[in-house]
């Protein structure tokens, strides 16, 4: 690497870093990315065919959809909910003695839809906080507790009977612990199309590859109005920087005191014949606060088993397994509790990624803030 001072230096390269790095390059900026691999929580597996991280896609992630290719939709119907020794699927009979809660939860879901698309387009411009809290619909249901938020609006046995287990298998949590934000948010699937992707990792990176290093940075210093980024190889520095890591380890560089709860889970692509009862559905959604989270079949002979703690019996599932990898995703998330976290440090510093509100499409446009701010002040 040349000893010399870069305009911008993004470390991280998952959605939010690669999103940055793509608008600076559109707009002609100086800048250099360092990661430690590409694609962070987009993980897949070798031969390309599962994802082991972020596993689908909606229909208006406008801005990811350019870079993945989509694979099958996931329908309610292909869900089969876990309670006990009990398995039942969304429609039977009992559904009808939910129905008027789940009319009332689809308004509420069109209306938080409407807004989430008036925030994702604000937010390219202004920082995701402030984006938040000018407006106050949104900026309640991010203060107010899921659980206060469900009773208020009446739909309590729906969201136990249904909804908490097709949240456990998409926020690793259970809704005692999340905002009404999340709540709704991870709720979004039900009204809007989702799909299985790949990740078109070659597309995304091909204008500005020449400008990606790998490594870890191990320390950053801000002295003399720039920046001092250390890598096990190398001293680099930078006027701006962009910090799309992990918050858990952005945190003290960016000097942030309180961030939300992180959210584990763990994933093991095992192939196997499964049995009886996960053998029903596409996707099994266990009950919170179980061990077991979800099972998604990849219709390829594998699955993708997802639990909270111990490692699971698969001879209780599966016969024959076979495990092809596993991971520990620590965590796979922070989006419980109350703190919004502002994008724009000062000093030309930017914290970007999925502090605030998870998802691929909320990290890519964090990024594209910061690049527009960087753009701006050039
Ligand atoms: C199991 C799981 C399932 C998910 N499912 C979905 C889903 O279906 N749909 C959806 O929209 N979202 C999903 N998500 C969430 C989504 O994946 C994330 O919100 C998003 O990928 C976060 O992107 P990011 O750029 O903020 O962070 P990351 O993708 O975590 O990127 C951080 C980058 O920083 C690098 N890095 C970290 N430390 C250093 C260092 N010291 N030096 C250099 N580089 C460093 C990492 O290697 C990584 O490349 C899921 C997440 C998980 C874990």
């Amino acid at each position: 690497m040349p000893d010399r001072t870069y305009d911008t230096i993004i470390i991280g390269a998952g959605i939010s870093g690669l999103a940055c790095a793509r608008q600076l390059n559109k707009y002609d900026q100086d800048f250099l990315i360092i990661s430690k691999d590409i694609g962070g929580r987009i993980l897949t597996s070798e031969d390309g065919n599962a994802n082991y991280g972020a596993f689908f896609v909606c229909s208006d992630y406008d801005n990811v959809l350019k870079y993945v290719t989509l694979k099958s939709r996931i329908r309610l119907r292909d869900f089969c909910f876990h309670e006990n020794k009990n398995t039942y699927v969304l429609f039977e009979p009992k559904l009808v003695r939910y129905l008027s809660q789940f009319i009332k939860a689809y308004k509420l879901l069109y209306k938080f839809r409407k807004k989430l698309r008036l925030l994702r387009k604000n937010s390219e411009t202004v920082s995701q906080k402030k984006a938040i809290e000018n407006n106050s619909f949104l900026y309640d249901l991010y203060m107010q507790k899921a659980s206060d938020f469900i009773k208020g609006h009446k739909i309590d046995s729906g969201t136990d009977m249904y909804l908490s287990k097709v949240l456990y298998s998409t926020t690793f949590s259970e809704v005692s612990e999340m905002n009404a934000f999340s709540f709704l948010q991870f709720l979004i699937p039900l009204v809007t199309p989702i799909y299985t992707f790949t990740f078109e990792k070659e597309k995304m990176i091909k204008p500005f590859q020449d400008k990606i290093k790998i490594g870890s940075v191990t320390d950053i210093k801000f002295k003399d109005d720039k920046y001092k980024i250390k890598t096990a190889d190398a001293i680099l520095y930078s006027k701006n920087i962009v910090l799309a890591t992990e918050i858990s380890w952005s945190k003290d560089f960016a000097g942030v005191k309180k961030v939300n709860s992180p959210v584990n889970t763990n994933m093991i692509h095992v192939k196997g014949i499964a049995k009886k009862e996960i053998s029903w559905k596409n996707y099994q959604l266990f009950s919170p606060p179980g061990n077991v989270q979800a099972v998604a079949d990849l219709k390829d002979g594998t699955y993708l088993f997802y639990y909270k703690n111990e490692v699971p019996d698969l001879k209780d599932y599966f016969e024959n397994p076979y495990i092809i990898a596993s991971k520990q995703w620590r965590p796979a998330g922070t989006i419980n509790g109350h703190n919004l976290i502002e994008s724009n440090r000062g000093n030309n510093m930017y914290l970007i990624g999925d502090y605030n509100i998870a998802g691929l499409e909320e990290s890519y446009i964090t990024g594209l803030y910061s690049a527009n701010q960087i753009i701006q002040s050039d």
